[in-house]
């Protein structure tokens, strides 16, 4: 039998933090979404109310709860407050995951810990100047020096990187991809410096990461080399985090332009009544209700790791976010001049949905991946990945 309705504890939970997010999230939603900061305030209310962690093991400081109990609670904070939608992301997913997965017992006390109770922000320190997509081409060197590292690199695009505490930095301590892995660097080590912040089009900062010659201990190591592969196994759990808000922008966009065609009259008549927007707003629904049973999909695959299919967690990223650009646009349209106006949310949420096609592997790169599973065949990019394969 296939179901597509949620179960009744998943109702319930769902009904916890919508009531939750309508009394703490909903009234400030607006003007969060034009703060510069990360709203560490709600971190901290959002970890009391047991919403950090969901996925991650109780033995581990985290709740215990299912990929599918995380989706329906992104999906419903970001339905009531956009920019709430990143503390819940980033208070799940990415960088956390890893630690959750991957630190001894002594690093999630020191880093983990802080993280869950709010307390601290962390980002992932990935891209590189001359390695985006093709991230494995990083050159950030860990050099042993001592029972250490001598960390060298320069780091950019991170999300939260302006103000965050800590750096899951993605290192290279031998050549190729085996060579990589990862360490903690923190806010204060001598050597490591910002730049200056620059703002992306939803509003956020994020700012260059300096390395110079930073000695990070072994004790700040939380894969060496060979962990590339583990860490980029928690990418597909940060994509399904990414399509969830995808979906949760356009769910909000639509049901604020429905609302507004019921009420807005032009012509002597509701917008509603005018064929155009008719078909624009069942265009809509059509789109977020396809987007939703993916993402929903690629969530309930997840098995008991916590981990979901990376074919359907690619499929549901490239869908919800395409998905949600237009959607956000539409609904924009739809209010003419005050939906381009900034005393509405929908002018932010469009500029947010556009990024969702680009951060955590863009939807060219996606598609690739999916590709290359669909074919059953490794897709090598680089020129000298095709002469690798051609001589098998
Ligand atoms: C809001 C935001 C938050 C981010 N947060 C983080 C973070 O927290 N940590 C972090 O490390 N990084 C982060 N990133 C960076 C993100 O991971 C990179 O932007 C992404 O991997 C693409 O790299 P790039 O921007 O250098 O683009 P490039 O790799 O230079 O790509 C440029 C264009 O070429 C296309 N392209 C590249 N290679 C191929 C190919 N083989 N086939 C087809 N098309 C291709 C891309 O799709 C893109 O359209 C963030 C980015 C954004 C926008």
């Amino acid at each position: 039998m296939m179901n597509f309705e949620l179960s009744e504890e998943q109702k319930m939970f769902r009904d916890s933090v919508r009531g939750f997010a309508e009394r703490h999230l909903a009234a400030g939603a607006l003007a969060r979404a034009h703060e510069d900061g990360f709203p560490r305030e709600v971190a901290k209310m959002m970890a009391e109310q047991g919403l950090l962690g969901i996925t991650i093991g109780e033995e581990a400081g985290g709740i215990g709860g299912t990929l599918m109990d995380a989706v329906i609670a992104i999906e419903t904070v970001a339905g009531i407050c956009p920019r709430s939608a990143d503390v819940i992301q980033a208070g799940n997913f990415g960088a956390i995951r890893t630690l959750a997965e991957y630190a001894d017992e002594e690093q999630r006390r020191r880093f983990l810990t802080p993280l869950l109770a709010g307390e601290k922000v962390i980002t992932v320190g990935m891209s590189e100047p001359e390695a985006g997509s093709a991230v494995t081409d990083l050159i950030t060197t860990a050099t042993p020096d001592g029972d250490g590292y001598r960390i060298n690199g320069t780091k950019v695009f991170g999300t939260h990187s302006a103000e965050a505490d800590y750096i899951l930095a993605y290192v290279r301590f031998g050549p190729s991809v085996g060579g990589i892995g990862s360490v903690v660097i923190e806010k204060g080590m001598d050597g490591f410096t910002h730049g200056q912040p620059v703002r992306y089009l939803g509003g956020e900062e994020w700012a260059q990461l300096y390395f110079d010659n930073v000695y990070v201990g072994p004790e700040n190591v939380i894969l060496g080399p060979g962990g590339f592969k583990k860490q980029i196994a928690g990418f597909n759990v940060e994509r399904i985090g990414n399509s969830t808000r995808s979906l949760a922008l356009g769910q909000l966009a639509f049901d604020i332009a429905r609302d507004h065609a019921l009420e807005r009259k032009q012509f002597g008549r509701p917008i509603c009544e005018f064929q155009g927007l008719q078909w624009m707003l069942a265009d809509m629904s059509i789109g977020l209700e396809a987007a939703r049973a993916l993402v929903h999909r690629a969530a309930a695959s997840a098995g008991k790791d916590g981990f979901p299919d990376p074919t359907l967690a690619a499929q549901a990223k490239i869908l919800a976010s395409e998905t949600a650009i237009w959607v956000t646009n539409d609904a924009l349209q739809l209010h003419g001049a005050a939906g381009y106006s900034r005393d509405l949310p929908l002018e932010r949420m469009a500029r947010d949905a556009r990024m969702f096609t680009i951060g955590g592997g863009t939807a060219q790169v996606l598609r690739t991946l999916v590709a290359g599973r669909l074919l059953g065949r490794k897709l090598p990019q680089t020129r000298d990945g095709y002469v690798r394969d051609k001589r098998g």
